[in-house]
């Protein structure tokens, strides 16, 4: 695990973009908003890995004209990342299992949409391993909600 200087704001515009031909073909409305420039100390490569996880998520499992939005504020000293998408939600009953590797909650209901099931299993152990604060709220048929809490970078 790295240790370095990740800048946030262009790191979350970077996984936007790697996005943006799925987001232009389902006319996603994305959204980006910062109170200011956050800077973390972590590892840069894993921090993408984890956002590309949760964004691609967001897009993914959103209706067509939908849209998928990413925040980064400041709260009593640490960084808070939202990403919120109005999609289809995930039930109740699945809200931890989907943490399980190669569990998918809405591959029946939507067979259409194809995935592993591999990805928020990634996202789990690596903010576990880099000590980012993870959770997930989520409604079916309505939308779901991530917040990530970091630690700002000591200078
Ligand atoms: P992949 O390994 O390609 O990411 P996946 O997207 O199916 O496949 P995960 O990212 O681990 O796997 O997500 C697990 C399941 O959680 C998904 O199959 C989906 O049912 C549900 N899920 C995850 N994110 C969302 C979301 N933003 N909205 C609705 N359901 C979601
Ligand atoms: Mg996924």
């Amino acid at each position: 695990i790295l240790r370095e200087s990740v800048y946030l704001n262009a790191l979350i515009l970077d996984v936007i973009t790697l996005n943006s031909e799925k987001i232009n073909n389902k006319k996603i409305n994305v959204k980006f908003n910062a109170e200011e420039d956050f800077y973390i100390n972590s590892d840069n490569y894993l921090v993408v890995t984890i956002l590309r996880n949760i964004i691609s998520n967001a897009v993914k499992y959103t209706n067509e004209g939908g849209e998928v939005s990413v925040s980064l504020s400041k709260r009593t000293g640490k960084i808070i990342c939202k990403i919120s998408d109005n999609g289809i939600g995930i039930a109740k009953e699945d809200l931890e299992t989907v943490f399980n590797p190669f569990f998918r909650s809405n591959s029946s209901l939507h067979p259409e949409i194809k995935g592993t099931g591999l990805g928020l299993s990634i996202v789990k152990r690596f903010t576990e391993l880099l000590h980012i604060t993870f959770q997930m709220e989520s409604k079916i048929n309505t939308g779901t909600i991530v917040i990530l809490e970091f630690n700002e970078e000591m200078k």
